[in-house]
């Protein structure tokens, strides 16, 4: 790709936000999982903007939610915390808000090229072709396909097989598509959707302990587990709202002792730790105060420490409706392809994080959870949260959506696509256990055919 043309708003995602190589964009992700309700599968009429019911529910999810979660590796508490919260009825609508935890892999598991790339060699039935980009898929009939690949200075090459299952990230599934012209649906590269992001507070942390007693994230294992503050589906209703969430960002002191750790296993993720000789001097002398802190927090509080004056910001992000002019674009300009993508931040959006942002905030005693409130900006700024969605979306025909509900193309049955381009709505939250759960549970759905 030699350039990205943004037609409205700039999106981060897009820019920087994944990667290539196996793994994909696994080696720089939170590792964030987070298992869908019912009610973010279902059509919601009272919103202004169209977002449409799934051609699946969350019970079909179950059991491949389940099947992710053991092949990534997260202990039966952490897939117990996931799976089992409780449904809710759309009509509860006494409070704004509930609170449910996300879980965080550990480091160790979030690339998971690196967590399963032993598992692939002794398979013995998986070939690489790590030097190759696939640049056209042939369909003919049902049961041959051929995928044309292109490797360094333009060599040439190609696979003949009965099905391709395309797991191209959300970017390359629409521009594969496109560029093999696979689909006739009006939906190909459209209802390109994101969560968007927006700082509506910051606080200060006077009484740590308070703070992290009552709203920090816990252990569970060598798991960690996030509060999100979830906007119920009956206030969402009741206030004609896109679902949100709240939830606390800390920003750490760059110099402070669990930011240069941080950053360490950052690194380590992507597959090259880094520690440079200043951190490790701020470390040693740091560390044996902010870590007996931090131990007392892990081992008595079972809570990630928040250090002392750490600025906590109460960030809002919202889901975006799937709406047919967000698109995404490939178009060859001679030997160059660039992409166009047309994305933006609707009134829809920001409505929701006024409204849920003051109603969350107003209805917490800042005093009782140690802390102080320094600002609410006027203007906030928003950004995308790097979760590409939409583009193949799922839908019953073809004039509605690009994948039916087994996540084949409508008219080249033998293609199937997975991740998040085939969603229609993009949920409250972090898509990929469900895109993942939807790619299980459609290749199985193949593997019976
Ligand atoms: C910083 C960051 C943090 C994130 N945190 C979270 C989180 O905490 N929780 C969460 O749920 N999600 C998170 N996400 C989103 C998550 O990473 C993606 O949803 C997920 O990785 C998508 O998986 P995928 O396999 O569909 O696509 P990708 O991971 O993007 O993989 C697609 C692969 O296909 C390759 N490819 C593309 N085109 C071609 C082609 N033509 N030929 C051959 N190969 C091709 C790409 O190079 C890439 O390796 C985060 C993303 C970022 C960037």
């Amino acid at each position: 790709m030699s350039g990205v043309i943004f037609d409205k708003a700039r999106h981060d995602g897009v820019s920087n936000g994944w990667t290539t190589g196996l793994g994909g964009t696994t080696q720089l992700w939170g590792g964030q999982l987070w298992a869908w309700e019912d009610y973010e599968f279902e059509e919601r009429p009272y919103l202004d903007v169209h977002a449409p019911r799934w051609p699946v529910t969350r019970k079909d999810l179950q059991e491949p939610y389940e099947t992710f979660l053991r092949v990534v590796g997260a202990s039966a508490r952490i897939r117990r915390e996931l799976l089992s919260t409780p449904v809710l009825e759309p009509s509860d609508a006494e409070d704004s808000v509930y609170t449910k935890y996300s879980a965080w892999l550990p480091w160790r598991k979030r690339n998971f090229y690196r967590h399963l790339r032993r598992e692939l060699a002794a398979s013995g039935r998986v070939t690489v072709l790590a030097d190759r980009i696939a640049t056209r898929i042939e369909t003919h009939g049902a049961d041959r396909a051929i995928v044309l690949l292109e490797g360094a200075g333009a060599d040439r090459s190609s696979v003949e097989c009965r099905h391709v299952v395309l797991a191209a990230g959300t970017l390359g599934n629409i521009g594969l598509l496109q560029e093999s012209q696979a689909s006739a649906s009006p939906w190909l590269g459209r209802g390109f959707m994101d969560h968007v992001s927006g700082r509506y507070a910051t606080l200060t942390v006077k009484d740590p302990v308070r703070f992290v007693r009552a709203m920090g994230a816990r252990y569970s294992g060598t798991s960690l587990l996030t509060p999100r503050f979830v906007m119920r589906p009956g206030y969402a209703e009741k206030n004609r709202l896109l679902s949100a969430f709240a939830h606390w960002d800390v920003e750490l002191p760059k110099a402070s002792s669990y930011a240069i750790l941080r950053e360490a296993l950052r690194s380590a993720q992507r597959g090259v730790p880094r520690l440079s000789g200043v951190d490790a001097v701020q470390l040693f002398r740091r560390a044996p105060r902010e870590l007996a802190f931090g131990g007392y927090c892990a081992a008595v509080l079972r809570r990630r420490p928040v250090p002392g004056n750490a600025l906590v910001h109460l960030q809002v992000e919202m889901e975006q409706p799937p709406r047919f002019d967000s698109s995404v674009r490939w178009v060859s300009d001679g030997g160059d392809r660039r992409l166009h993508v047309s994305w933006d931040i609707g009134k829809e959006e920001m409505e929701a994080f006024q409204q849920f942002g003051a109603s969350f905030l107003d209805s917490l005693d800042l005093d009782e959870l140690g802390l102080d409130l320094v600002a609410r900006p006027a203007d906030p700024e928003f950004r995308d949260t790097y979760h590409m969605m939409g583009g193949t979306r799922m839908a019953a025909l073809e004039d509605e959506g690009v994948v039916t509900e087994d996540l084949t193309v409508h008219g080249a049955p033998n293609i199937l696509v997975t991740g998040a381009s085939v969603f229609p709505s993009g949920g409250v939250a972090n898509p990929t256990m469900t895109a993942a759960a939807l790619a299980l549970r459609a290749t199985a759905a193949m593997k019976d055919r």
